[in-house]
């Protein structure tokens, strides 16, 4: 089953932060980039576009997290704890619910990342920020773009470099400089 197919599936066809039954579409939880079942949520137009435009959030539509701050699923438990964090700024009701609202230390740690500026800062599979330098491990075969070449999970990269996308940094695979995916590393 494709990705975005077991994500309906436990969705049960309703956006998982307020049961909307409109169209949905995968949101991707950050810093993760890549849509995968641990990182993404399936999210009606009405949740995506707030929350991707802070300043058009309509806190009455949030009282749906009132609800889905329950959930079972990690990356909901994380977006209902950013957004109500956003929300307490000036909702008492918000700052109420996450009062209640308990979280793993894992958890907590991943929702934080998203609350702080730094979200332009490229991140391993961990959520652990890559600087210049840093040696790291590639975690999963990366074909590489325009070549027949695959750099091979658990490819030692040494001293990778920043790029100007956080996504991906450049290192030195067999010689050759090369963009790899951040999500796809692990730092030494
Ligand atoms: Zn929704």
């Amino acid at each position: 089953m494709s990705t975005e197919a077991t994500l309906l599936e436990r969705c049960d066809s309703k956006c998982e932060l307020c049961a909307a039954q409109s169209s949905l579409s995968p949101y991707v939880v950050a810093p993760h980039t890549q849509i995968t079942v641990d990182h993404a949520i399936m999210l009606c137009a009405t949740c995506s576009s707030q929350i991707e435009q802070p300043e058009t959030m309509d806190a009455n539509h949030w009282r749906c997290l009132n609800d889905s701050m329950w959930s079972q699923v990690a990356p909901v438990q994380v977006m209902a704890w950013r957004q109500l964090k956003r929300l307490s700024a000036t909702e008492s009701w918000a700052q109420d619910l996450l009062d209640m609202m308990y979280m793993d230390e894992d958890l907590q740690k991943w929702a934080e990342i998203g609350m702080n500026d730094d979200e332009d800062k490229p991140r391993d599979v961990n959520g652990v920020e890559l600087k210049k330098g840093d040696d790291i491990t590639v975690i999963k075969d990366l074909p590489v773009k325009g070549s027949s070449m695959v750099i091979k999970q658990g490819t030692a990269v040494r001293g990778i470099n920043l790029t100007d996308d956080p996504k991906h940094i450049q290192g030195k695979v067999n010689g050759q400089t090369m963009y790899i995916i951040a999500e796809y590393c692990r730092k030494k």
